[in-house]
Formats: C-alpha cells, sequence, structure tokens
C-alpha cells in the first residue's frame, strides 16, 4: 500500500504535463497547491449548489490561507446544466469580474461541472487555465483527467467540446466521504474498468476490497483511485485525441451508450451504472462469440455486481430496454465509422481489445437474448 498522504500522478504531455494530486486534505491546502501558478492572489472558482454546501467553505478557507481570494459561480446540479446557456453566462459572469487569459478557473464539482468549467476555460478570451478538483469518484478517476471538455447539444451529449488540459487535477478523498451511495458506485463502475482492460493484478485487488470499496473505505479507495489514475495518465499520454488506444476506455460505454439512450438520459440510470452493466454485456457478448471463457466472463460480472452495480439488462431500472432499439442506438453511437460498429470485447480479465467489424447479426441476435423476458 501507497502511503496515503501524499500520492501523486504525471499526466505526462510534453510542456503539457501536469500532476493529478490524491491524498486527503487538499482543499485545505488548495492555496499551496495553486499558488505556484497563478500570476495575481485571486482564482475563479465554478461548482454547483450541492458541492458548494459541503465544500465550498473549505476550498476558500485553503485558499484564503495563502491570500488568495475567489469569485464564486454557482450553477445547478445535474447534466442539463451541460449545455449552452450556462456556457454563455458562466464566460459572462467570468469577463464581468475581470477573467482574462492570465487567469485561472478552478472546477469544483462532478464531471458535470468539470466537462463544462474545461469549455468555458478554453473558450474565454482563448483561453485562460483551468485546475480540476473534482468531488465524485467518476470525475477523480475519469472525466478529470485527460482534457475531454463538452457541453451536450440537443444532437446528442458531449458533442460541444475542446480536448483542453487542466493545469493541475486535485483529488481530495475526503470530498468522496460525502457522496451519495448511488454516486459512488456509478464511480466504481470506471474504476473496475481499467482492470478488466488490461490489469488483473488490479482487478484482483477490486475483487477482494469489493465491501470496502462499497463502504468508501478511505484507504482502499484511494488506492484504487491512484491505479485509476496510472491508469488513465498512461493511455492518455500515449493518445491524446483518442485515435488508436484511448478507444480502450471505451469498454462496456456504446452498450452504456445506447441504455443510457434507451432511458431517454432520464435519472433512474446514471452514466457509470449504465457502463457497469455494459461492461458485463461486451464480456457476455465476447463469451457469445467465444473470443472469451465462460468462466472468464461470468468472473467479470461478479466482481462488477459485488460493487453493487446490476449487470442483468432485465432487471436494470428505467428503460425500456428492448433488443432492436439498442442496435439501433448503438450503430448511431458516434464510434461507428463508414456504417462499421467498433467495440471494445475482451479475449478474457486484463485483455480487452478494439474490435472494428462487429458483425451486426451476432449483436441483434446477443441483444435479443439480453433483453428478452
Ligand atoms: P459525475 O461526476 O458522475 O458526472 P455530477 O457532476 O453530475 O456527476 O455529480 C453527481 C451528483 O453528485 C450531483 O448532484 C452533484 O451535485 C453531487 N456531488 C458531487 N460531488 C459531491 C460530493 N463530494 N458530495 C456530495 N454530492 C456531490
Ligand atoms: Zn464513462
Amino acid at each position: 500500500m501507497t502511503n496515503k498522504s501524499a500520492m501523486q500522478v504525471t499526466v505526462a504531455l510534453g510542456e503539457r504535463s501536469y500532476d493529478i494530486h490524491i491524498a486527503s486534505g487538499l482543499l485545505s491546502r488548495a492555496g499551496e497547491l495553486t499558488k505556484p501558478i497563478l500570476k495575481q492572489p485571486r482564482v475563479y472558482i465554478v461548482t454547483d449548489e450541492n458541492v458548494a454546501k459541503i465544500h465550498l467553505e473549505t476550498l476558500k478557507a485553503g485558499l484564503a490561507k495563502e491570500g488568495i481570494s475567489a469569485f464564486v459561480e454557482v450553477l445547478p446540479p445535474g447534466e442539463s446544466t451541460k449545455c449552452y446557456a450556462n456556457l454563455e453566462s458562466t464566460i459572462d459572469a467570468l469577463m464581468a469580474q475581470g477573467a482574462d487569459r492570465n487567469d485561472v478557473v478552478i472546477a469544483l464539482g462532478g464531471g458535470v461541472i468539470g466537462d463544462l468549467t474545461g469549455l468555458v476555460a478554453g473558450l474565454l478570451k482563448r483561453g485562460m487555465r483551468f485546475v480540476q478538483v473534482p468531488t465524485t469518484l467518476l470525475a477523480q478517476v475519469d472525466s478529470s483527467v485527460g482534457g475531454k471538455t463538452a457541453i451536450n447539444s440537443k444532437m446528442g451529449k458531449n458533442l460541444i467540446g475542446l480536448f483542453n488540459q487542466p493545469e493541475m487535477v486535485i483529488a481530495d478523498q475526503d470530498v468522496l466521504q460525502t457522496l451519495p451511495v448511488r454516486e459512488l458506485r456509478a464511480g466504481l463502475a470506471e474504476v473496475i474498468k481499467y482492470g478488466l482492460i488490461d490489469d488483473v493484478e488490479f482487478f484482483e485487488f477490486i475483487e477482494q476490497n469489493a465491501e470496502k470499496l462499497n463502504a468508501a473505505d478511505p484507504e482502499i479507495l484511494s488506492e484504487a483511485v491512484r491505479v485509476s489514475c496510472e491508469a488513465k495518465a498512461r493511455i492518455v499520454s500515449e493518445d491524446e485525441t483518442e485515435r488508436g488506444k484511448r478507444a480502450l476506455l471505451n469498454l462496456g460505454h456504446t452498450f452504456a451508450h445506447a441504455l443510457e439512450r434507451a432511458n431517454g438520459f432520464g435519472p433512474a440510470l446514471l452514466h457509470g451504472e449504465a457502463v457497469g452493466t455494459g461492461m458485463a454485456m461486451a464480456f457476455r457478448y465476447s463469451q457469445a462469440l467465444g473470443l472469451c471463457s465462460g468462466q472468464e466472463a461470468v468472473r467479470a460480472e461478479k466482481a462488477i455486481f459485488a460493487l453493487g452495480l446490476e449487470t442483468d439488462v432485465r432487471k436494470l431500472s428505467g428503460g425500456p430496454y428492448e433488443g432492436d432499439a439498442l442496435l439501433e442506438h448503438m450503430m448511431h453511437d458516434k464510434k461507428t465509422e463508414q456504417g462499421n460498429l467498433t467495440l471494445i470485447l475482451a479475449k478474457g480479465i486484463g485483455q480487452s481489445y478494439i474490435e472494428k467489424q462487429v458483425d451486426a447479426d451476432s449483436l441483434r441476435a446477443f441483444l435479443k437474448i439480453e433483453t428478452a423476458d
């Protein structure tokens, strides 16, 4: 076990490299961490109402210790916050306070706040710098690392965005203690994903510690965050703009997006919950194709289930989940290239690969079985 008080992971991207700080008590140290990159003792914070209530004062106090003042923009919580209207109002609010290219904006929140704020930062006066302070597990292990920023359009999720890397990521482990349990489990789906992609050892760690992870045990959870961030950092360093290997991070995601779409992106199914089911589907489909043994597929499924996630489409909340509709959604997913559906499949646990020639007929048959009463 790594020393819990000081973990640091570097995302190596040449001049744009940055560190992910992972530890307890980091909000209180935000001033000390950010001071070296500030040109004046002032930052802009974008957050949501829920997070503001619980964690904003700690962050502001941490900044104030180093004499840094903050202007705060608070947005409503929820996916619908990632819209044009909030992009505009947030940019306007920051500019009205004098924000310019030399300034730093801090995203304090989950993926919603991180995605929107990263885009705001990329656009405001052609780019100000930003710091990610992710407060959900999902944001700590996934969305805050790697520089994908976006808002949603009526044409679909995350369609308006930029690759824009932060200056630093501050992943305070204490904030995870206030996370609603569904959000915790949704984040655990993205955690186990790294094991399933290419790290059997990490998969086994998760298997052995499922109960503790579910109870947000601080030590086990920060170890899981560290390994996940290392995996993400490594993949992003190798393939920043997803031309190749980064696509492995989409394990379970094409299935998941189809489920989310079938549920109308409603609150009955969180993204991470859909990813949990989607990864189980990817393993079952890999088994159906004879790529992966039944034993491995069942083991993957059990481990996902042990994290409190549903693996059976028929028992999944929300919906309706119907085979042909799911296929339709999958064919329309943005990863479809020239009519060929690309899926991340697996030859076993820790042996995922990019399959660019998925056969629609076999997938249709599989989805029919998955959704049959
Ligand atoms: P994600 O990171 O999964 O994309 P969101 O940004 O939508 O998720 O955050 C999920 C929900 O959890 C939101 O309602 C948000 O306000 C709330 N939230 C975020 N971080 C915390 C936290 N540390 N404690 C409690 N609630 C939080
Ligand atoms: Zn995801």
